[in-house]
Formats: structure tokens, sequence, C-alpha cells
């Protein structure tokens, strides 16, 4: 069978097309008039370019923005959860204008088409179900500039990506899978560390399908969350000790976390999509923050569409741990023990023996994983 065939069978990105945005350095563009990305803005770019966030093809216009905050839809009718949106000062002056990082080089060109003002608390309201400032996706949204700029972007200038040894663009991933000869592949990402708790839902998706994403966030993240390079090692040593190589692929997923819980959780999955996975895990809380969000609102979420109208397949899980009795890890679906057979630590708890460089017991994480993260929480 070849390659070409292969491919054909994993899913189709979100749209039909995988669009790729990534395009030569045009002349003149030093005589641009000049927009400066946040490192959001910087990361949503780079997954334009990509087609990670296939089928937009730059910042969204108008029409689109107002049908994704109204009903999740594109102008289209395409399902579409969370803006993809530039904030502005003013309106510029001319046709196109250059996109720079925060050193002024120039990444990308944008083909000006409207500026428009938006409501930052009816966003907040229907995408973040809060208006909440201390909301940390909120507070990031009021600080934005006044006007969204719309257009389509052409990116010359590809950011350098943080794991160079993990940077993968969707067409990567669809080649990696369909030459290991996957059709179904089901993607998982987290922003915490990995315990054994993940590593039993990744593992029983896998029983499922062909093969398992890994797919860490590593854009912007909350202060207090854990350094994606702490988690990408953890990653790295559990996946090298405990699954099998041919059937594990770990690369990065260069998204900013908005924390906007269920609408997040959407959107990781049609981004996953584009990556080439027919299936994507939706853990308890998945993108929350705080008590923002009910434990299992970004599952119920999906009930807002017609499954065929996502194409990739959310696999729910439980929260997980190692029962005495059972033996073995279980969920609450799967165990009819109380909690004092289950081993449960909880966060705080976990940080703090991490801290005094005490490894948790081997039922909760592996002790690869634990060095690692005593090393990080040491250092
Ligand atoms: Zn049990």
């Amino acid at each position: 069978m070849s390659t070409t065939t292969t491919e054909q069978q994993l899913i189709e990105p979100h749209g039909g097309k995988l669009i790729d945005r990534t395009g030569s350095r045009p002349d003149g563009v030093e005589g641009l008039e000049q927009v400066e990305l946040t490192s959001r803005e910087l990361s949503d770019l780079d997954m334009l370019a990509s087609g990670a966030l296939s089928p937009l093809e730059g910042f969204m216009a108008r029409h689109d923005y107002e049908g994704v905050v109204d009903n999740m839809r594109l102008a289209n009718g395409l399902p579409w959860a969370l803006p993809v949106c530039l904030a502005v000062d003013r309106e510029p002056d001319g046709d196109q204008v250059a996109l720079t990082g925060p050193d002024g080089t120039p990444l990308a060109v944008l083909d000006v088409d409207g500026a428009y003002e938006y409501d930052k608390e009816r966003e907040a309201e229907r995408c973040f179900r809060t208006t909440d400032d201390a909301h940390p996706g909120v507070k990031r949204l009021y600080d934005q500039k006044p006007l969204y700029l719309a257009g389509r972007v052409t990116v010359f200038e590809r950011a350098e990506p943080s794991f160079p040894e993990l940077a993968m663009d969707p067409a990567e991933t669809r080649a990696a899978f369909a030459e290991r000869g996957w059709k179904r592949v089901v993607g998982f990402q987290t922003r915490n560390p990995i315990h054994r708790a993940h590593e039993y839902l990744t593992k029983g998706a896998l029983e499922t399908v062909d093969g398992l994403l890994i797919h860490p966030l590593v854009g912007d993240t909350k202060s207090d969350d854990v350094p994606a390079a702490t988690r990408v090692e953890c990653y790295r040593v559990l996946v090298e000790n405990y699954y099998p190589a041919d059937r594990v692929l770990v690369a990065a997923f260069p998204a900013a976390m908005r924390y906007a819980g269920p609408r997040e959780a959407i959107w990781h999955a049609i981004c996953r999509k584009n990556y080439g996975c027919s299936h994507f895990i939706v853990g308890r809380d998945h993108a929350g923050v705080g008590d923002y969000y009910g434990t299992y609102d970004a599952q119920l979420i999906f009930d807002e569409f017609e499954p065929h109208e996502l194409g990739i397949e959310p696999m729910f899980f439980e929260h997980a741990f190692f029962c005495k009795v059972c033996g073995s890890m279980a969920t609450p679906k799967t165990c009819p023990h109380g909690g004092d057979d289950h081993v449960f630590l909880s966060g705080t708890k976990v940080r703090e023996m991490l801290g005094e460089g005490q490894l948790p017991p081997a039922e909760f994480s592996r002790p690869e994983v634990a060095e690692v993260l005593i090393r990080a929480y040491r250092g």
C-alpha cells in the first residue's frame, strides 16, 4: 500500500483541506506599516501558517467572529469554538501590514480585510462563561487593544520553535501517522505533569485505536503552571520506559492556553483533527481554571454538535487512581471501592513531597517522572 493511499485514510482536516499559509517574503515588506503581535497572537500566527487552524487562513473577519462568539460557528456554518483575532489600536491606512515579533522583525504580511470594534464583556461572557477579570483569559481579553484587524496572512518567517526536536506541523504528523500505517489516532494533551492517572487513560484509549499522539501544549500558560520544559521531559521519560515506541508519537502543540474550559476543549479537538487525530481525549475540567467550569462541562459541550460536524471523536474520561482492592488503576466507572482503598494525593501534597525530594508512591507516579519533577522543583 502506498503512503498516499494510507494518508487518504486519515481523518480529513477541518473544512476538508489542510491550509498552508507559509510563503516567500514579498518585496517591500520594510515599507509596510508594522503591527507587533503579542505572544498569544504569535502562537496563533504560527498555527495559521502550518494549517493547525484549518480552515482559517488569517485573523477572523467580523462575520466569522460574530458567528463563533454567538453560536460556535464560522459564517459558513462550520463549527469553531474560539475567536482567533488580532487586536490593534487603529485601522491601518494601507492594504497590507507587516506582522512582527517583539523585536520588530517582520514575520508575515496581512492583507487587510477591515477592522472592527468588538464587545469585550460579551466575548468574555460567551466564550469564557464569566466576565470576572480574575479569570486569566478574561483578564487578557480586557487588556487587549480595542479593534480587531481581519485578514489573510502569509508567513515568511516562522517563529523559532521552543522545542525544535518536538516541532511537527500537521502535514508532518499526518505523514508520520501514514508512515506507521496508523489510521485511527487518539490525541492527548495536558498542561500538567503526567502521572499514572494520565498514563492509564492514554493507554485505555490506545487499546481501541492504532496510535497515540501525546501533544503537550507549549505556548503561553499561567506562570504557576508547571513549565513546558519540565512537562516535556516527563513525557519523554514516561514514553521511553512505559510505552511501545511504534505506537506513540510525542510532538509539541504550539498553542497558548486560553483557559476557556468547554469551548477550548472543542477548539483543541478541532486543531488535533488537523494534525490527523481521529479521536481526542477529554478529561474532567479540560482547559479549565479555578472553579469557573463544572467538572463535566468540557465533555457536555460536545453534545451541542452532531458527531459528523466535528468529525473528530471525543473520548471522555473520569479521574483515575490506583485501587488497592482492585489491585490496578481504575476510575469510579470501573471500581466499586471507597476512597480509603484508593491511592489519592492532592496536587498540593504531591508538590510538597517533590519539593522535599520525596518520591510519591509508585501507584501514583512513575519514579522516572517523579525524579524529573524533583529536579525541577529543587532547581
Ligand atoms: Zn477498586
